[in-house]
């Protein structure tokens, strides 16, 4: 347990939380303990009283660009990324009902069957209610990412931080997997980042973020209490300023 005061940075913020992240250590899908583990931070974090969204990835299912490698046309092959965000939404809305937090899944891929379709006035309404609004779909369109979703849904949705959750701690000089020299850094102007043309978000995704002067909380969640800590400036983390 962690005795520390744990009180939050922002009061509302947007979690962009990629496939991956969900898949555990299989190569692909869903790992229910990590899955688990995910939903206990996102409940704790909710317990501080933060209102949160979360814009989901669909990486541990299918990437658009990967599919049109193997020759499906790029815009259908978004589709099916797209469509893999829900799957992974669902799972995070059942997790966190589990646990007895109140959450919806809204997609910008309308399937009123099985999730409410995003707008932003119901995504609003669930935060008012302290429900976590779990996005899915993306943008709704192709040929964006989750990331540059997680942007625009910050922006739109008023958030007052991006927290980017990642395999590393921060945003590095080098990738640290492979350059031993790498060091992080503690924090970097949307400029700075968009200049040095970071892998950890696309252009489109620090662009947005920097017109509405949002800034991105780059972090591991690697920790059981990762977004948690994030939230509250504990842990390692490389801020994006404007
Ligand atoms: N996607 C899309 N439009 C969006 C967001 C996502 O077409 O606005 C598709 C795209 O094919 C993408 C896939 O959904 O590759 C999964 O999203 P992403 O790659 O961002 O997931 P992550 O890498 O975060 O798991």
């Amino acid at each position: 347990m962690n005795a520390s005061p744990q009180t939050p940075k922002w009061k509302r913020v947007v979690v962009k939380l990629s496939g991956e992240a969900l898949q555990g250590g299989q190569t692909h899908g869903l790992d229910s303990a990590t899955l688990e583990r995910i939903a206990g931070d996102l409940d704790a974090a909710a317990g501080l009283g933060v209102e949160i969204a979360v814009v989901v990835g669909g990486g541990n299912f299918f990437r658009g660009i990967q599919g049109a490698d193997k020759g499906i046309e790029r815009a259908r092959a978004d589709s099916i990324g797209m469509l893999a965000t829900v799957m992974n939404a669902l799972a995070i809305e059942y997790a966190l009902e589990k646990l007895g937090r109140p959450a919806r899944a809204l997609s910008a891929v309308a399937m009123p069957s099985v999730c409410e379709p995003y707008s932003r006035q119901a995504a609003l309404h669930h935060l008012s209610k302290g429900r976590v609004a779990i996005l899915a779909g993306g943008t709704g369109n192709p040929f964006f990412t989750t990331d540059t979703g997680a942007a625009l849904r910050g922006a739109e949705l008023s958030c007052d931080a991006i927290m980017k959750a990642t395999q590393v701690d921060g945003i590095y000089t080098a990738d640290p997997k492979k350059d031993p020299k790498a060091t992080r850094y503690e924090s970097l102007t949307h400029d700075e980042a968009i200049a040095k043309n970071l892998a950890v978000m696309d252009t489109a995704a620090f662009a947005l973020a920097r017109e509405n002067r949002i800034p991105i909380i780059v972090f591991s969640i690697a920790s059981p209490r990762a977004i948690t800590e994030a939230l509250s400036g504990q842990g390692k983390a490389t801020i994006v300023v404007p």
